[in-house]
Parts: C-alpha cells; sequence; structure tokens
C-alpha cells in the first residue's frame, strides 16, 4: 500500500518544474491541499488587485489538477501547525510537504507548522522551490557554508557557479493524487478576502504566467537592458507576480533565458540583455537568502549599527507622496502607475523609495507598508530586502546611501517625458525641456505653463538638494556616535 502525503500548495502554485512536489511524490501519493489560515490571508487581502489574482492563480491550479483526475482540497484555518495536524490524522497521512516561504513572518509560520507536526509523529517534508537555487547551494560554494551572503557581489559571483536542476518532469506527476473520499471547501474568492473582485490588467495563474514569459522571450527580453532603464521604454518581463505566487518556476525563466543567450546568431546586445534578466533573477535570489538568513529584517534593518539612523514614521508630504501629488513628476508618475497598474516601473520604485526615504525622511517600514497597499506582487521578502537596500540600512551597504535625483533621473532616463505625460496629465501638454521640473522653466515660459493643465499640478512638498544635503548630515552623525 502507498502512503498519502498532504501536499500543501502555498507559494508554489503550479505543477510544471515543481521540485518539491517532485520530492514530496518519492514519499507516496499526494493529497493536494490548499489551507487559507491567517498568515497566508493577512498578505493577500492586502489590496483587492492582489487577491483577485492570487484567486485565479488557485482556480488555474485546481483546473490543472482537475485534468489530473484530482481537485485542491481547500481547508479555512487560523493557524496552519495545528490544521496540518489534524487534517493529516483525519486522512491517515503520515507526512505533510509544502515548500519554504522566506519572509520573516512566513518563515516563523513554516518552523512553527514543522514543530507542531513533529510533535505529533507526523513528518513534515519542506523543500525549497521558490529560488533558482536554494540558500545552502549558494552557501556551500565557500568555506563558511551555512552563514549566507550580506552583498550581492560575491552571491552572484558563487551563485554562477552552481549548476542549475534540470525541469522536474511532469509525467511523474501521472497517477500521483490521491482525493478520493476526501471533503474540501469552495475555492476562495475575493469575497473571502473582503474585497470586490477586480479588474486586472494582467491574468493571473500559471497558464497566464507561462504565455507572459513567452511573450517576453519572443521580442522584449532582448532589448531588457533598455527596458530597465527607461521609465516609458521596452517592457520589462511583468513576472513579478507570478513569480511571488510561485505560478511559474525562476529555474525555467533561468533555462528559457541561457537558451536564448546561446544561440550562435544572438547579437552582443542581446546577449547583454539576457544575461541581466538572468541578473535579475540572481538579484531576487539573493534577497530571498537575506531574509532566510535573517528574517529578523523583516522589522529591523540588517546593518544593526543603523538602528541609529532614526526615519520618521509619518511626515508631511507622506500623503502627497502615496497620491502621486509632491510636485516631482518623476515621483508623481511612478506613484500614480502604482496605484493605476498594482506595478510600478522598477527604476522607478528606487527613485520613489529614495524620495520617501531621503526626501521626507520616512522610515523604509512605511514606505514598504504602502507600496504593499497597491503592488500585486506578494513578496515581502523582496519589499524588506529592496526597501533597506535604498533606505542604506540593509545589504550592500556603502558608506554613503545613494539618493537619487528625481530631475535628473527624470532628464537623463525619462528625456521626452513620455512617461510622466502617461501618468501625469495634468502636464501633458507641457514641452520636454520643462516637463521634469516645471517651475525652474524661465518666467516666460512659467507664464506659458500656467496656460496649460500644469497650473493644476502642486508645487514640490520639499527642496530635493536642502533635503539631500540634510539627511546626509544626519546620517554621517548617527554612524559616526551610534547610540
Ligand atoms: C523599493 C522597491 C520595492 C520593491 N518591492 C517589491 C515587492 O514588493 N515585491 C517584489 O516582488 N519585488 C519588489 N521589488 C523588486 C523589483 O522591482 C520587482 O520584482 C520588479 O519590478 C518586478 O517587475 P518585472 O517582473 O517586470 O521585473 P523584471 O525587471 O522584468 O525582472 C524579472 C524578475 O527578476 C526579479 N527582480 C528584478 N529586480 C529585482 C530586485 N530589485 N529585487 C529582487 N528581484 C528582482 C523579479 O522576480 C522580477 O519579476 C522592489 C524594488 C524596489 C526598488
Amino acid at each position: 500500500m502507498t502512503h498519502r502525503v498532504i501536499y500543501r500548495f502555498r507559494r508554489d502554485l503550479r505543477l510544471e518544474d515543481h521540485l518539491a512536489l517532485a520530492r514530496a511524490l518519492a514519499e507516496g501519493r499526494l493529497v493536494p491541499v490548499l489551507l487559507l489560515d491567517d498568515v497566508t490571508v493577512a498578505r493577500i487581502r492586502a489590496n483587492a488587485r492582489r487577491t483577485a489574482f492570487y484567486c485565479a492563480a488557485v482556480a488555474a491550479l485546481d483546473e490543472a489538477l482537475r485534468e489530473r483526475g484530482a481537485r485542491l482540497i481547500v481547508r479555512r484555518a487560523r493557524h496552519a501547525g495545528p490544521a496540518l495536524v489534524s487534517l493529516a490524522r483525519s486522512l491517515g497521512a503520515g507526512a505533510v510537504a509544502w515548500s519554504w516561504t522566506y519572509d520573516g513572518p512566513g518563515l516563523a509560520d513554516d518552523r512553527d507548522a514543522v514543530q507542531a507536526l513533529e510533535e505529533a509523529g507526523i513528518r513534515a517534508l519542506v523543500s525549497h522551490d521558490a529560488p533558482v537555487l536554494s540558500p545552502e547551494e549558494v552557501d556551500l560554494q565557500r568555506h563558511a557554508a551555512g552563514e549566507g551572503y550580506r552583498a550581492f557581489a560575491p552571491f552572484y559571483a558563487a551563485w554562477r557557479r552552481v549548476a542549475l536542476a534540470g525541469a522536474a518532469n511532469d509525467r511523474l506527476l501521472d497517477g500521483a493524487f490521491d482525493v478520493a473520499g476526501i471533503e474540501g471547501e469552495a475555492l476562495p474568492t475575493s469575497h473571502d478576502f473582503g474585497h470586490e473582485p477586480a479588474a486586472l490588467e494582467f491574468a493571473g495563474g500559471a497558464p497566464a504566467a507561462a504565455s507572459r514569459l513567452a511573450a517576453f522571450l519572443a521580442y522584449p527580453a532582448r532589448e531588457y537592458t533598455i527596458a530597465r532603464r527607461l521609465f516609458a521604454g521596452p517592457s520589462t518581463a511583468h513576472l513579478g507576480p507570478d513569480l511571488a505566487l510561485g505560478a511559474i518556476s525562476a529555474r525555467c525563466v533561468v533555462r528559457e533565458l541561457r537558451a536564448l543567450a546561446g544561440r550562435p546568431y544572438a547579437v552582443v546586445e542581446e546577449r547583454h540583455s539576457y544575461a541581466e534578466a538572468e541578473r535579475s533573477l540572481a538579484l531576487r535570489d539573493f534577497f530571498l537568502q537575506l531574509s532566510w538568513h535573517w528574517p529578523r529584517t523583516h522589522e529591523r534593518p540588517l546593518q544593526e549599527k543603523a538602528t541609529a539612523l532614526r526615519f520618521a514614521e509619518d511626515a508631511v508630504g507622506v500623503g502627497a507622496w502615496e497620491h502621486g501629488m509632491t510636485g516631482y513628476p518623476l515621483v508623481d508618475a511612478a506613484m500614480r502607475e502604482l496605484r493605476a497598474r498594482g506595478w510600478m516601473h522598477p527604476k522607478a520604485r528606487a527613485v520613489a523609495a529614495s524620495f520617501l526615504c531621503f526626501d521626507l525622511g520616512v522610515s523604509w517600514r512605511r514606505g514598504r507598508e504602502i507600496f504593499d497597499r497597491y503592488l500585486i506582487e506578494d513578496d515581502a521578502a523582496l519589499a524588506t530586502g529592496n526597501w533597506q537596500w535604498i533606505a542604506g540600512v540593509g545589504a550592500d551597504m556603502a558608506q554613503y546611501p545613494r539618493i537619487y535625483n528625481p530631475v535628473r533621473q527624470a532628464r537623463t532616463f525619462d528625456p521626452e517625458g513620455r512617461y510622466v505625460r502617461q501618468w501625469v496629465p495634468e502636464l501633458a501638454s507641457v514641452p520636454a525641456h520643462a516637463i521634469h521640473a516645471p517651475l525652474d522653466a524661465p518666467p516666460r515660459a512659467q507664464m506659458e505653463l500656467a496656460l496649460f493643465e500644469a497650473a493644476r499640478y502642486p508645487r514640490p512638498v520639499v527642496d530635493h538638494g536642502a533635503a539631500a544635503r540634510a539627511f546626509l548630515a544626519r546620517y554621517r552623525a548617527a554612524l559616526s556616535h551610534p547610540t
């Protein structure tokens, strides 16, 4: 008789190229379970788009299981550990398998669930599936294995030396599931999370993620170096939300990029683009391992000495920042894109985050919380790592944090003002030479601006130059005399 193993889908909502699923299969026939526990619900309910995207991904997984004669067994419970113990007992399962999460609260919950299961005499089989390479695999590349990397450059050098696993064989899934006679609850809907169903620009679920990857590889991937830099340039991959829910395998993305880069007729610029896109996936692995090794970073800076540097939790201007009304057109375009789409251009995120932390002096935690109100991507480990990085209190801490000048960034990477025109309609008819700093235009030009909608556009909430100088003075003082 084969053993029953519960497979708990969490942030790995697909069947394809699934390491944790493949490992669990070696233990017996799988009961596919989705647990709507407090930790999961708290993350997913952050905004209506995220909820709709999640529900679509769950529905797609259920459909894929039905094509294999199974279905998703849904359970609602407050705490994962006790719920899994009682489910395993009622189903006569000797083991529960799932894949690790990487953000602080998710990881604590995973570890609690492991403990609850082990205390009940049930095996917990937890594997790495989300990263391209597991933290341990990259750690083994250096002598002090198990310590993790606090800087990206050595991590990336090690990451590139590790061989990538081949695709998990989907044929293994034939006859893999066992749901006979097991009752489940209804699939989650937006209402379960307290939202009305939201319209989505990007459809959710593994098939949609695969199409998105195919569309990216078909052309935009060749221009990725430009896409990352120009705010209104070619499209980046838009795979963040899919990767966050595991609707696509990160290993599959890297394999495809390497295959393209290896084609004999790929030109040098294309190869650069493929390599840079692969580096982005390595950056994702870097932040996942950072949170894995230092889960406390969810609340506290990676750099202990940076705790001496005080950021406000609130300040005049935060509301204007959130609503895209700071008077800095690039920052405002970025925040309005976020609110309108549930997504923001990656480089625009860096500029908008820098503005909040340095120009307004507000904490990275507050910034993360505000982004979370709108982002479809639900990856708290990536959010934390990036916010701390920008705030100069996380990985790769330099002598001084990089303070982005929002006007200079706009003039360099949005020279025609296309991005600003798209998201800040008040400035749509302002000429390119004035669009990024309307108040710096010569007096005559300013009189002309008043004729346009630009008159409705706010004055800057802060003087960037003065704010940056004041911040650097505080930074120097705090780090030379830590409290
Ligand atoms: C302040 C700030 C906050 C961020 N918050 C989040 C967040 O909440 N959730 C989230 O998933 N990402 C976050 N990022 C990382 C990154 O901006 C997004 O992953 C990316 O914009 C997603 O869009 P894309 O798929 O088109 O990216 P692409 O540029 O096409 O990259 C492809 C994939 O590589 C990975 N990647 C790219 N850049 C990064 C990066 N800087 N860090 C980690 N992985 C990366 C992502 O998985 C991304 O989907 C944040 C970045 C900054 C600067």
